[in-house]
């Protein structure tokens, strides 16, 4: 099974992976996540990122690119894998087409998983001050740049993907245990 997972910053698009990597034995490929390692190890890519991330803008394409070109390469993703924070720019998934292509590996189906943003907003921030382990760029201002940019350029991707079939829209605003439900059900159709 190859899959993306499309969805706003809070969309609960991670929670929802490592559900679906048990369910279908394939590796989570998080962008976010290998960025936030690279920042934690201090190696340049990870220091060059930390400033951008802060902001809540995104990263340069070829950074995440490459990234993503190598993880594919993986024995692991033979599998499948699903894609989380990755594609986000029109020009990252036709970077990520070629790439598929010239791998072999076709993608199964885009998860658009449709959520309400102000509630998300509060669900956040509430989650930030809570854990008391806030990332760096859970604060709101952050929050609502995140949410921008998200719209402007992560969102036109799921007609990108609409045109090539490949979505299926889920609804984010219920139970963990129901979007993972629904989320198996839009897969098996
Ligand atoms: P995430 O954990 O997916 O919310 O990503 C956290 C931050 O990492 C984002 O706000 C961006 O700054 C950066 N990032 C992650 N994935 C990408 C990507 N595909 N393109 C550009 N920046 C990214």
């Amino acid at each position: 099974m190859r899959l993306i997972i499309l969805g706003p910053p809070g969309a609960g698009k991670g929670t929802q992976a490592k559900r679906l990597i048990e369910a279908y034995g394939i590796p989570q490929l998080s962008t976010g996540d290998i960025l936030r390692s690279a920042i934690a190890a201090g190696t340049p890519m990870g220091l060059a990122a930390k400033e951008v991330m802060d902001r809540g803008d995104l990263v340069s394409d070829d950074v995440v690119n490459g990234i993503i070109s190598e993880r594919l390469d993986q024995e692991d993703c033979e599998a499948g894998f699903i894609l989380d924070g990755f594609p986000r720019t029109i020009a990252q998934a036709e970077t990520l087409d070629g790439m598929l292509e010239e791998k072999d590996m076709p993608l199964d189906a885009v998860v658009a998983l449709v959520v309400d943003e102000e509630i998300l907003v509060k669900r956040i921030i509430n989650r930030a001050a809570e854990s008391g382990e806030a990332r760096t760029d859970d604060n709101e201002q952050v929050v609502r740049n995140r949410l921008k940019v998200y719209r402007d350029l992560t969102e036109p991707l799921v007609t990108y993907y609409g045109a090539q079939d490949l979505v299926k829209t889920v609804d984010g605003m219920e139970s963990p245990d129901e979007v993972t439900a629904a989320i198996k059900k839009a897969l098996t159709k």
